[in-house]
């Protein structure tokens, strides 16, 4: 082999090499979207009230807000009781509060999409009830959840968006796991960059107002897909397990 021909492949593999460091630290999409109506999201979310923490609703929106700009919008009709079954496809993109979630899961979002045009065409999301939660608008204390933070992450999931673990400073609102004590409700600029990847830039109004709505109505009903995301405490819950197995080898049973 030539020494030409050598210097071409070492700097073919470099550009490999490059393309897919670049792809594991950036935000990540779930490849569902609302960029096919007009003005996304297009529709109202509804909090459920029943049992859930006072000003969880209004968190719940403050979380939803952190992504709102020109081309995506969160929008809320009013607050009810009464929820349906979590997730339950009924028309209703539903907040509430409850059981049935792992026991290491703080929240989960489900969404409804087309298959095969990946349109989103509802989303459901449940906060859960087995933990201590903070509503409040400040600093929670080290054993309560930021409620404005975990919903911040869930709506970026109905958004089209799916966990960033590999950006850490700092970690993005769709970081996988969320320990007590924390506050993490504002974007970072690798959230706004994956939210920009779906609906546009700021600055660029006329590529995306180039989008058409594509036809889903046209689409047979058996094919919605349930996909839920679950946000976990993982880091809360691994520190627990490995003092109880401390405790085992000490032989306290
Ligand atoms: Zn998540």
């Amino acid at each position: 082999m030539k020494p030409q021909t050598l210097w071409k492949v070492s700097l073919v593999l470099w550009g490999l090499g490059l393309l897919f460091s670049s792809g594991a630290s950036a935000y990540e999409l779930t490849g569902q979207d609302w960029t096919y109506q007009t003005s996304p999201m297009g529709e109202d979310w509804s909090v459920c009230t029943s049992s859930m923490p006072s000003s969880g609703s209004a968190r719940t929106k403050d979380g939803a807000y952190e992504w709102n700009y020109s081309f995506f919008t969160f929008t809320f009709g009013a607050d009810f009781t009464g929820c349906s079954s979590y997730p339950n496809y009924d028309g209703t993109n539903q907040a509430d509060y409850g059981s049935g979630l792992g026991a290491s899961t703080l929240a989960e979002t489900t969404w409804y999409y087309t298959i095969s045009t990946g349109d989103i065409l509802e989303c459901d999301m449940r906060f859960s009830n087995t933990f201590t939660w903070y509503t409040g608008t400040g600093t929670p204390a080290s054993n309560q959840y930021d409620w404005w933070s975990v919903a911040a992450h869930e709506m970026g999931h109905c958004l089209g968006l799916a966990h960033e673990p590999d950006i850490t400073t700092p970690k993005p609102v769709m970081y996988p796991t969320f320990a007590a004590g924390e506050v993490r409700r504002v974007l970072t600029s690798d959230d706004t960059a994956g939210r920009n990847a779906i609906y546009g830039a700021a600055c660029a109004s006329l590529a995306f107002a180039s989008k058409a709505p594509s036809l889903v109505a046209s689409l047979p009903a058996a094919i919605w897909l349930a996909l839920p995301i679950l946000f976990v405490a993982a880091w809360k819950l691994s520190l627990k397990r490995k003092k109880g197995a401390a405790d085992g080898r000490s032989g306290r049973m």
